[in-house]
């Protein structure tokens, strides 16, 4: 070796992952050719996924040493993984979970989700308040950090997000700053948005103060709340109660009036129609301090699928016809939805096994996210640098949460990916408790092989 390589060599390298294929820039050629403003992946065009090229990963005390074309590296590492036939990827960050525990550990608790995370793809999770107790006080937030701690020692990182309310019942503050102290990383109703503007606003400033953002649920309190359905053809054919898409974009609106107001951040949670799109594309227009994030289900199904009142694509807000679907892909392409999350919604089978009107709202996500939004990559419906963004940097950023961006000194969070595995979606293969997805007996492509958080192999 050089003598000017010495510094290089002299690292202990912890752990080598040869023969990666990786889709992305280097970061040493990024900076010489994409440096000046240039979206990730906004050379790799709309309609084809980047061929990419073979690297070699080291890392050392958890973090990236270097990223770099195979074989360009001669190292001796503790441990080598020959990854010849798999995709890199950034581990995922999801803002948006229901874990269920404390209180309704029957569909969820904390191990199984951390579980159905590591296998999903995800080495953050942000976890909604409305668990039972709600996590409105700071011992119920230092219990789920210490049922994480205890199942999941090396990750995936929990990070809890706490109660805007007190209940969140939509009366009274909750003690934010205890939460925060505790270690909340958000505030949030989720479940039960605020109705009174005048509370909301009041909840705003003081997250503002902590230097926390606020992601709000978008509803209207009184149209047709958690109706679980689309207003239109599909739920007058079935005789149901639907949920307008305005009882949506009414709320998105209102929330980007007070963030412009206030000059507050506000995050907007599962958007599912293109009227909030419109919404939230004029209000970064003026400079708001919003971000938006969609789901996977909004991406890749429709209204239809309630055709057979079917519960299990019963979901909060509802799955909406196919205009709305393409909005999403281009607003989720071009950033005006800045990120992706599950909205992982696990519940029991006997409580969706009723009639659609008694069933609860929501959709397992944590097993099947990583698989059906690589879909899209695949079909050229999402560009390459717009799925890095959705699920990685964007989420990361906004929420202060480490990333990694496969530059030296980043967290070494990555997976290796199998994109041709398929897999059957089934009780047996998802780790979630709660099996209720309308993907259920569905062929899924892609699979994670291999999950490495802070350079510790998880799965
Ligand atoms: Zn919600």
């Amino acid at each position: 070796m050089p003598e000017n390589n010495k510094p290089q060599q002299a690292k202990k390298i912890d752990l080598a992952v040869k023969s990666a294929l990786w889709l992305g820039p280097l970061k040493s050629q990024a900076k010489a050719s994409s440096q000046k403003g240039s979206q990730p992946g906004s050379q790799l065009g709309k309609m084809q996924q980047p061929k990419g090229q073979l690297v070699d990963v080291l890392v050392a005390r958890g973090r990236i040493v270097s990223v770099a074309p195979v074989g360009s590296l001669d190292v001796h590492a503790a441990k080598e993984i020959d990854a010849r036939g798999l995709l890199l990827l950034p581990s995922l960050t999801d803002v948006h979970t229901h874990l269920r525990e404390p209180g309704q550990e029957y569909k969820e608790d904390i191990a199984s989700g951390l579980c159905a995370a590591a296998f999903g793809g995800f080495s953050n999770l942000l976890c909604m308040a409305n668990t039972r107790p709600v996590n409105d006080t700071a011992s119920v937030t230092e219990f789920m950090l210490e049922q994480a701690r205890k199942s999941w020692p090396d990750g995936p990182r929990l990070f809890p997000i706490g109660a805007l309310t007190k209940g969140l019942r939509g009366e009274e503050l909750a003690p934010m700053a205890d939460l925060k102290a505790a270690g909340c990383m958000a505030f949030s109703n989720d479940g039960r948005p605020v109705a009174s503007t005048e509370l909301f606003r009041r909840a705003m400033e003081y997250c503002q103060d902590l230097g926390r953002v606020v992601i709000d649920h978008c509803e209207d309190p009184w149209l047709a709340p958690a109706a679980g359905v689309n207003e239109g053809e599909v739920s007058s054919r079935l005789g149901l109660a639907g949920q307008p898409d305005i009882a949506e974009a009414i709320q998105a609106a209102r929330d980007v009036l007070l963030a412009e107001y206030l000059g507050a951040p506000i995050h907007l949670a599962h958007i599912s129609c293109e009227k909030s799109v419109a919404i939230i594309r004029m209000a970064k227009a003026r400079g708001v301090d919003v971000t938006a994030e969609t789901c996977p289900h909004y991406l890749t199904l429709t209204e239809d699928e309630v055709a057979g009142y079917s519960s299990s694509a019963k979901v909060n807000p509802p799955l909406r016809p196919r205009s709305d679907v393409e909005a999403l892909l281009d607003a989720l392409a071009d950033g005006t939805i800045d990120m992706l999350a599950t909205d992982h919604a696990p519940h029991a089978a006997h409580e969706k096994e009723v009639e659609f009107d008694a069933a609860p709202c929501g959709i397992s996500g944590l097993d099947t996210a990583l698989a059906t939004s690589w879909e899209l990559v695949r079909a050229g419906k999402l560009p390459f640098g717009a799925f890095l963004r959705a699920w990685t940097t964007a989420p990361c950023q906004r929420f202060g949460l480490p990333v990694n961006t496969f530059a030296p000194g980043d967290p070494a969070d990555f997976l290796l990916f199998d994109q041709d595995a398929t897999w059957v979606v089934d009780p047996q293969t998802m780790k979630s408790k709660g099996k209720n997805t309308p993907l259920l007996g569905r062929t899924l492509r892609g699979r994670v092989v291999a999950h490495f958080l802070a350079g510790k192999s998880i799965v």
